[in-house]
């Protein structure tokens, strides 16, 4: 297995490309400077030769990178069906929990204040919920099926 954007097979992992449930493959150093947001110019040359993959979630997070990049006479001649169009566009939430640190799906949580549950039980202040979603709800993560208000949870 190879690297979709550089073609590397070094440490090769899957990489969502949000909010759809579709996956990329990333080596090592697409990676880690994706995730860090740090990008390099040099490095990223690659995606000279992404922006013509037929695979529509290699072409968005190709897009997204040339954007952070600058790289607009890039995507100028790039082409996407509007429902990939869309997919590129979407704004990606960053969900927060009361102190200010990025939630991810997989995290663990602690609730900070008692919270009434529509037709459940309440959630006690201090109770932990293992494996939180992020979930498709704006400001909310999802804990054992419950939307909870990022506010009111903080990371354990
Ligand atoms: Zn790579």
């Amino acid at each position: 297995m190879v690297c979709d954007l550089c073609g590397s097979d070094k440490n090769i992992s899957k990489f969502k490309v949000e909010p759809k449930d579709e996956y990329v493959n990333l080596c090592e150093d697409c990676k880690i400077q994706i995730e860090t947001g740090n990008l390099d110019e040099g490095h990223f040359q690659c995606l000279n030769d992404s922006m013509w993959s037929e695979n529509s979630a290699v072409k968005v997070l190709t897009y997204r990178l040339l954007k952070s990049l600058g790289r607009s006479d890039l995507i100028d001649m790039m082409y996407f069906e509007p429902e990939e169009e869309a997919w590129a566009n979407t704004e990606i939430e960053v969900k927060k929990d009361a102190n200010g640190n990025i939630l991810q799906n997989g995290d663990n949580v602690m609730v900070i204040k008692d919270l009434n549950v529509k037709g459940g039980n309440n959630i006690k202040r201090g109770e932990v919920f293992k494996n939180i979603r992020l979930g498709d709800t704006s400001g909310h993560i999802l804990a054992k099926n419950i939307y909870i208000k990022t506010e009111f949870v903080k990371k354990v």
